[in-house]
């Protein structure tokens, strides 16, 4: 069996959806879970509407033209034999107003957003799932808040992975003889039946949850990319694509923040010795990038650059030294605050970090230290990580460059430049 996730983009459109259940009528594996996330920008567009309606700002217009993108596509789909699809959606819709009319007091507001960013997946799921119908594909649609079975930790929840396993193998496995399964990408639910989101293109995550509970022979995900490639073809015009890659490579390579894949993803399928596949799309018969257990594969340098920075740094204000206890003081505070270290770096009187630039987190940071140290704060930065480095690629991202930050260590190179800097690395 095997499991196929299509982003955002390749169901964005009437067409895209089209192309994307051709990859699966072309395939028909033996037996299949597809999941989907929401189309195109969706889940952005339900963001603004979450922060309107906390803000109690109008939010109608943005509401119906995100139904109208929806209800296009599906009549583009379907013309008007929707089998019931336009009713689905524009009740979704009505509940969507709904919640939005009633938002919760500010302890609420998590589950409140996973509640509304949800309908981007529940509103997809259900168009592909009424196409799929009408070419008379054996598709049956499943609830993912149904057998994903999380935590309370909106916005970011943890999968409950005995409950989940259960269910998976449990009510859905024995559907998968006679149907392929439709299901969304994203989204949990709590055991009392919240719905919860496990955090922005959680979608892949989903489908390794799925892959590995069933020990998929493979998990595919379907991309606007021709695979992994060594560094974003935007930025670097020779980027190469791998074929294959390694889990640890891969793991490291999302880590370090190349997007091409969500971080959780390749630990569920490491762990199981599943193939993750991630595919273009666009030209889906070609070969992709295989991540997988083999260590032997080469590896070529791999740039991954993480824009969006700032650069925090800690003094003590006396002759003291930077040490233990200082070093808790700040840790303390960045785990209560959920702040990830891009890089850190110390030296006898200061302590510095580079993390993503989130302008609320770091004003609290910010002022919870500012009593006991002196603190830096610099923004516009860009963080680049050479994996794998040569001298050659080395020379190249450095030179002619004001480094605020740089540390090297035996496989990995990183600096910190300003934001402006990064044209110049092409
Ligand atoms: N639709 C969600 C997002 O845009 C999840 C995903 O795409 O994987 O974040
Ligand atoms: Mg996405």
């Amino acid at each position: 069996m095997k499991v196929y996730k299509f982003g955002g983009a390749s169901i964005k459109s009437a067409e895209a959806v089209n192309n994307m259940i051709k990859i699966v009528e072309d395939r028909q594996p033996e037996s299949l879970v597809v999941v989907v996330s929401a189309m195109g920008k969706t889940t952005n567009a339900l963001e603004d509407l979450y922060h309107l309606a906390l803000k109690r700002q109008p939010y109608k217009k943005q509401l119906d033209q995100l139904i109208t993108y929806h209800h296009d596509i599906a009549l583009k789909l379907l013309n008007d034999q929707g089998n019931g699809i336009f009713e689905t959606i524009n009740q979704l819709g009505a509940e969507m107003e709904k919640g939005l009319d009633n938002p919760p007091p500010p302890l609420a507001k998590a589950a409140f957003y996973d509640s509304i960013v949800s309908y981007g997946e529940r509103l997809s799921s259900r168009i592909i799932h009424a196409a799929m119908h009408q070419k008379a594909m054996k598709a049956k649609w499943i609830n993912a808040r149904d057998f994903i079975i999380t935590d309370f930790s909106f916005r970011e929840a943890k999968i409950n992975w005995e409950k989940t396993e259960n269910n998976i193998n449990g009510a859905l496995k024995p559907m998968l003889q006679d149907h392929i399964l439709l299901t969304q990408g994203f989204i949990g639910g709590t055991p009392d039946g919240a719905y919860t989101t496990l955090g922005r293109e959680g979608s892949d995550f989903t489908a390794a949850i799925i892959g590995s509970c069933l020990k998929a022979q493979s998990v595919t995900i379907w991309k606007d990319v021709p695979g992994i490639l060594n560094a974003d073809p935007k930025i670097i015009q020779k980027a190469v694509k791998f074929e294959n890659l390694n889990y640890h490579e891969a793991a490291e390579m999302t880590y370090y923040g190349a997007s091409v894949i969500h971080p959780k993803t390749i630990k569920p399928l490491a762990n199981a010795n599943i193939p993750l596949l991630v595919k273009s799309f666009e030209q889906p018969s070609k070969s992709g990038t295989s991540i997988n257990a083999d260590e032997t594969v080469e590896s070529v340098p791999s740039i991954i650059f993480k824009p969006n920075q700032s650069l925090v740094t800690f003094k003590v204000k006396d002759f003291t030294f930077i040490n233990e206890n200082n070093l808790s003081i700040i840790f303390h505070l960045l785990d209560q605050l959920n702040i990830k270290i891009n890089m850190m770096q110390n030296s006898a009187i200061s302590f510095s970090i580079c993390i993503d630039n989130q302008v609320e987190k770091i004003s609290e940071l910010i002022a919870s230290l500012k009593n006991d140290f002196e603190v830096q704060h610099h923004t516009g930065l860009s963080l680049t990580t050479v994996k794998n480095y040569d001298q050659e690629t080395l020379d190249k991202f450095s030179e002619g460059k004001e480094i605020l930050l740089e540390q090297k260590t035996k496989h990995t190179f990183q600096i910190v430049v300003e934001d402006q800097h990064w044209k110049y690395m092409i």
